[in-house]
């Protein structure tokens, strides 16, 4: 059985959270000489510590109550956050199916937690036969499932989210960095059936907002609550928090921008199968597409001598480039550059 008691380090069990002036009254107040603030400027103000009004634009998008909502400082921060809530440095483990999101495997190294990494099967899902073993171990506090998958752009099959999410008494960390460009639909609509899933997404990429710095956790209550004990009372700035919900409140913009991504990405798609040097382009769920190319290497210098960067993933899955899809005329540039070579 999931106990979240149990998982939890006994030191942030018992940890008293910061208390900031502006948490301890309620009501209206139209002087504040509380938090030895600046009277003069615009941004001399704290910024709302709980991002009440942001939360709210989410919960009405995204239909979510705002108590099931966590805002952070970028997903990074949401990952850093649950290594430090949930795993005792020196002692406890994580896990993730690599290859994926290299920030799994940072995190773990900063806060001195082993991250086991199993390999993802060739058609890039999860071995469950392999994983079973591990779920058993007490060491094992997290589990880190990125879907869709980034580099390989796949989402990761139901079943076996399932399977974990019902057979692991740790918390699972769905990472849906992508699940806006996806046709699948997010698993932030299950949290009342798991009490031990954590879905993650974040502004910073559909959302055109990455310079932000906003990730949003969904989650139950009790988690959030451990969260808001853990996080840096001001953890979102006001100019981010505002330019989140300003993005929240023009949702015409993120949804045409997000088309004209998905159009592009098929564009690229078919004319990259075109190339002589490209032997196979994966499906992709993401705004990125990995394509296998003949040198990998020699693919990816020869862009960066014609000023296109692109990701070279040749250490981790053979002769791969990852490619972000860009506007139109940056893929025109990106096609005629790779005919060039
Ligand atoms: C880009 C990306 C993120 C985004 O992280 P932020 O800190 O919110 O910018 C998270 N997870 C994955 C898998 C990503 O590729």
């Amino acid at each position: 059985m999931f106990s979240l008691k149990n998982i939890v380090r006994k030191n942030i069990l018992n940890l008293v959270a910061y208390s900031s002036a502006r948490d301890e009254y309620t009501g209206d107040a139209s002087v504040f000489l509380d938090a030895n603030e600046n009277p003069f400027g615009n941004l001399n103000r704290y910024p709302d510590p709980q991002q009440k009004t942001l939360k709210k634009a989410l919960s009405a998008l995204k239909n979510i109550p705002t108590d099931n909502i966590f805002i952070g400082n970028g997903s990074d921060e949401i990952i850093d956050l649950a290594f430090r809530i949930f795993c005792t440095p020196g002692k406890d483990k994580a896990l993730t199916f690599s290859p994926t999101y290299g920030m799994y495997d940072v995190s773990a190294n900063i806060n001195n937690i082993e991250l086991v990494k199993l390999p993802l099967t060739d058609d890039f899902q999860i071995n469950i036969d392999e994983i079973k073993s591990h779920l058993k171990d007490e060491y094992l506090k997290l589990i880190f499932i990125c879907s869709p998958n980034n580099p390989t752009g796949n989402t990761i099959n139901t079943v076996d989210i399932e399977y974990i999410l019902n057979n692991f008494n740790g918390i699972v960390i769905l990472d849906e960095a992508y699940i806006d460009f996806s046709p699948e639909a997010s698993w932030n609509n299950k949290l009342a059936e798991y009490p031990n899933l954590i879905v993650s997404q974040t502004f910073s990429k559909a959302w055109g907002l990455a310079a932000a710095r906003i990730g949003i956790a969904y989650t139950n209550i009790n988690i959030i609550n451990l969260f808001n004990k853990v996080k840096p009372p001001y953890n979102v700035s006001e100019l981010n928090q505002k330019s989140a919900i300003n993005a929240l409140n023009n949702t015409t913009e993120f949804e045409k921008n997000k088309r004209v991504i998905l159009i592009e990405k098929e564009k690229l798609s078919k004319t990259l199968t075109t190339l002589a040097q490209v032997k196979k382009v994966y499906p992709s769920d993401a705004n990125f597409l990995l394509i296998e190319v003949n040198n990998a290497n020699g693919t990816y210098n020869n862009l960066v001598d014609q000023k296109i960067i692109i990701r070279n993933r040749n250490s981790i899955i053979k002769n791969c480039v990852r490619i972000t899809v860009g506007s139109p005329e940056e893929n025109t540039k990106l096609i005629n550059a790779l005919k060039i070579s």
